[in-house]
């Protein structure tokens, strides 16, 4: 069938298979081109099909030729309905893991159940024997406990009401937004969801399976941001949330005296995620071009690249700040940047936003997520919506 964009807000219902096979050869290359090291064998992707998770599994299959098990919750085509675009990132993964002789399983399901942790242990269990490093990248709206129980997470501000510029993703448009407080049900919800509970849980059951090799890593992903954004990002419900998984960090290394447990703080990028935050994607489109300008951008997987191959597997460990954070934000927060953004922040509005933000950067990332965009691909062509994953074939 031929495959056109359909967007509704900040979502696009549908994907395109070769699109999403062209981003993802993008960053195989790329990931390429910076070399093989030493560091990971066997690692676990929880979170593995979009965004920061993928291109970590990217990163593993080319500078480590690591083995990897991902866990995602991805829908396939059905009729007239494309899959989605983690669906068919991961079809692409894995023919690329399979062309390299190298493991690559991936396991579709619901991350917060018990069941699928169990199934994930067994899993590795059965085909790797341990993992030496499980990569936590989950961004999701929901989360069913082990109890049954349904929490909800919310991008709101705590505490005041808070009124500030905003992108309108409709028309390109500035325009203001007021965000009320949320609820302390609420900020719970988002806690329960994006808090670092979750996580825990799994360490406790692969390490209760014995599936952890002897001095196994751990690293989930967070975000800080500027002042700037403060009120929405971190001191909003999502930073309680990301507060509660930085502490869940110490937790983990103390409870399990063979793993360490660690922070990455990732630079704000546009992902099926973070398009979802009011305000945020303003400041996106403002950092991209400050950033760009500078020649300092990054997208996912230059990050990821420069995470694991820089900064997590140097010779004395990862390296970190003063709280144990390992800091891929060290650009985004550069001072001479963050002076840059708050006077384009000040000075933009609806007739400027050519000068001060890069919204047709932040329009093409957020193409490129469903592989829309390339030049290199035919629109018009008709293509094969069913494409199949080979580990679950
Ligand atoms: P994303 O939406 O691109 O990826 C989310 C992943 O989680 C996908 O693989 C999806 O399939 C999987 N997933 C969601 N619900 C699931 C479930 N119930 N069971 C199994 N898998 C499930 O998001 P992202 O932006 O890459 O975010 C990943 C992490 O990185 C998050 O913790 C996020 O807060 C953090 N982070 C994001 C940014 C940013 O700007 N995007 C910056 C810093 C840190």
């Amino acid at each position: 069938m031929v495959i056109k964009p359909k967007i509704r807000e900040f979502i696009c219902t549908t994907a395109h298979p070769t699109g999403c096979g062209e981003s993802v050869k993008r960053q195989l290359a790329y990931a390429a081109s910076k070399g093989v090291h030493k560091g990971a064998e066997n690692v676990l992707v929880i979170g593995c099909s979009t965004g920061y998770g993928l291109a970590s599994r990217i990163s593993m299959l080319e500078n480590f030729h690591a083995a990897t098990l991902g866990v995602m919750f991805e829908r396939p085509a059905a009729g007239r309905r494309t899959a989605t675009p983690g669906w068919y990132n991961t079809a692409a993964f894995e023919k690329a893991a399979a062309e390299k002789g190298v493991y690559a399983k991936t396991l579709n399901g619901d991350a917060f159940s018990l069941e699928m942790k169990k199934t994930v242990a067994e899993t590795i269990k059965k085909d790797l024997g341990t993992v030496d490093l499980v990569i936590y990248s989950l961004a999701a709206p929901r989360r069913t406990d082990v109890n049954g129980t349904v929490w909800t997470s919310c991008l709101k501000t705590t505490g005041e009401s808070y009124t500030e510029k905003s992108l309108e993703l409709r028309d390109n448009t500035i325009v203001e937004k007021t965000i009320e407080p949320a609820s302390e049900e609420e900020i719970q919800g988002t806690i329960k969801v994006m808090g670092g509970e979750d996580w825990a849980d799994w360490i406790d059951v692969l390490s209760g399976a014995g599936v952890l090799s002897e001095n196994a890593s751990t690293v989930a992903y967070s975000y800080i941001g500027p002042e700037l954004t403060y009120p929405i990002y971190y001191h909003g419900t999502i930073g309680a949330a990301k507060q509660h998984l930085h502490k869940t960090a110490g937790e983990i290394t103390e409870k399990h005296p063979g793993v360490r447990a660690w922070i990455s703080v990732n630079k704000g990028l546009v992902t099926q995620a973070s398009a979802a935050i009011p305000v945020v994607p303003l400041y996106f489109s403002i950092l991209y071009k400050v950033m760009k300008e500078k020649g300092i951008h990054e997208g996912c997987i230059q990050q990821m690249v420069r995470l694991f191959t820089e900064k997590f597997y140097g010779a004395d460990g990862p390296v970190t700040d003063e709280n144990h954070f390992i800091r891929m934000d060290d650009l985004e927060m550069r001072g001479d940047v963050q002076e840059e953004v708050k006077k384009a922040w000040q000075a933009v509005a609806t007739e400027n936003t050519q000068e001060y933000c890069d919204i047709e950067g932040y329009w093409e990332d957020f193409y490129h997520m469903f592989g829309f965009g390339y030049e290199e691909i035919d629109y018009d062509q008709d293509v094969d919506a069913q494409e199949g994953i080979l580990s679950m074939e």
